[in-house]
Formats: structure tokens, C-alpha cells, sequence
């Protein structure tokens, strides 16, 4: 099974995204063999966390098991976590997205804490944007909010964003159980997939293209066409998803598909 974990849907106000629907995109995974895609709207992430994340939901119910909601956590918002607590076990939400960059809170702060033991709590994985010396997400203040919330699943977004600090996220992700990373970006080439695995364990690294922002098809290509052993793949590609979603992620749609691509590759 594949999964992209890093998904958009909508358009942000501040970059050009040219197909906004969440009909391109599931027709995308379709021509290219994605089977599910997590999607935070962009609305949620610019303008209105409770709007977008509505949004976000309503999509992912229309096309179960194809779409799964990212609830962006606004910091700002203080009754925020108290809304998202009532749409946490909404089928198709998959956990919740905190973007510390777009809220200008660093990710340490004490907004974030209440969204953080709330996923906890419900067992729910956490995607956050990962910018290496970010003021609000570097991956080394990830790797400390991982620290502090022992059963938290937190996945480090584009694995810190820029090359430099790509190995420096993999040992951070190799060193605390609950962090990992998604591989997002177009500088995180096929050969740093490469190395990233090799220092934090294959079960450590997640598939995501940021689609619809990226385009998907480039984000999956570097997968597939990587000289990552097979079993390893797997696990990027799909089988960490699953196990880190659970019953979030409805069984396998189409069982062959992953081998139907990875045969064609050959
Ligand atoms: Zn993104």
C-alpha cells in the first residue's frame, strides 16, 4: 500500500498552487499508484484552523479511505484543542498538523502543549512542518518535544527542508523513539532518501510529497526509483504509515498495486 503523509488540498494565499481540487489530486495518486493521501487544507493552515479543518473532513468523507484530514492545530486559538478533541475519532481523521513556521510559535511553546497531550492521549500522530534553524521547527526542538511527550508519534516534515541539516535530522529521528521523518521537498533527492534511511532505520522514514503544493509524481518517483532494498521501501512507502495510523487507515483498496508499480520499475 502506498501513502503519501504529506498532503494539501485548497489554495494558501501566498503561493501559486494550480490544481486546488481534491479531484486532481486523487486522479494524480490514481495515474501514478498512490493509494491514500493525508491532507491538511489550506485554508486551516492560513486563514481559519476550524473552517479548513471542517473542510478538510468533509473531504476526507467523501472519499473514504482515498483521503485522510490532517487537523491543523492553531496555537493561537485557546479553545482550539477542545473543538479538535470532537473531530479526533471522525473517520478519516488521520491526527493533527501543527505548522509552527505559518503560526510564527515555536513549536516548544506551552500554546502547542495542550494539542501535544492531546494526540498523545488519543494515540494520534502528530506531522509538523521540520525547518532546520527555523526559530519555530527546527528538527532538534522536534526531536525535544518528542522527549518530553514519551507516546507521541511525531513525524518531522521534510525532514528538516534544507540539505544541511538532512543527516543531522536522521540522527535525531535514529536517537528518540517517537520522532520520524517525511520526505517532502525537492532538495531531498533519492540519494538522501538514501542516506536518511541508512542513519535512522527505514521504519524511521515516511513517504510525502506535499501535494498539491509539490507535484506528487516527482515525490513518489524518488521512492520508487531509489536503490532502497525492496523490504525497506515498503516500509517507507506505505507499511510505517499503517502501522503508525492504525484503524485510521482503512484496509488495503487495491492489493496489488505496490507490486504492479514496483514490477514495472524493473
Ligand atoms: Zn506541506
Amino acid at each position: 500500500m502506498i501513502v503519501d503523509i504529506h498532503g494539501h488540498l485548497g489554495s494558501p494565499g501566498d503561493f501559486f498552487v494550480p490544481e486546488p481540487s481534491a479531484q486532481w489530486l486523487l486522479r494524480m495518486a490514481d495515474r501514478v499508484g498512490i493509494d491514500a493521501i493525508g491532507v491538511s487544507h489550506f485554508v486551516a493552515l492560513n486563514l481559519d484552523a476550524r473552517r479548513g479543518n471542517t473542510m478538510a473532513i468533509d473531504l476526507a468523507t467523501q472519499y473514504p479511505g482515498r483521503l485522510g484530514a490532517w487537523l491543523v492545530a492553531n496555537p493561537h486559538d485557546r479553545d482550539g484543542d477542545r473543538v479538535i478533541a470532537d473531530q479526533l475519532d471522525v473517520p478519516g481523521v488521520w491526527g493533527l498538523k501543527v505548522h509552527p513556521d505559518f503560526h510564527s510559535v515555536p513549536v516548544l511553546d506551552r500554546r502547542y502543549e495542550r494539542y501535544l497531550r492531546l494526540a498523545a492521549d488519543h494515540s494520534v500522530p502528530v506531522l509538523s512542518h521540520g525547518q532546520t534553524r527555523s526559530d519555530y521547527s527546527d528538527p532538534a526542538d522536534l526531536a525535544e518535544v518528542a522527549r518530553r511527550h514519551p507516546g507521541l508519534t511525531l513525524l518531522v516534515g521534510h525532514a528538516g527542508l534544507w540539505t544541511d541539516g538532512f543527516a543531522r535530522a536522521a540522527e535525531l529521528a535514529a536517537a528518540q523513539p517517537g520522532l520520524h521523518l517525511e520526505i517532502a521537498g525537492s532538495r531531498l533527492t533519492t540519494r538522501w532518501l538514501e542516506r536518511m534511511v541508512a542513519i535512522a532505520g527505514a521504519d524511521k522514514v515516511l513517504f510525502g510529497t506535499d501535494a498539491n503544493f509539490l507535484d506528487p509524481r516527482v515525490g513518489l518517483g524518488k521512492v520508487v526509483h531509489s536503490r532502497l532494498a525492496d523490504a525497506d521501501r515498503e516500509l517507507v512507502l506505505g507499511g510505517n504509515a499503517v502501522r503508525l495510523l492504525g484503524r485510521r487507515l482503512p484496509p488495503h483498496r487495491q492489493p496489488s498495486r505496490e507490486q504492479d508499480l514496483l514490477g514495472r520499475r524493473g
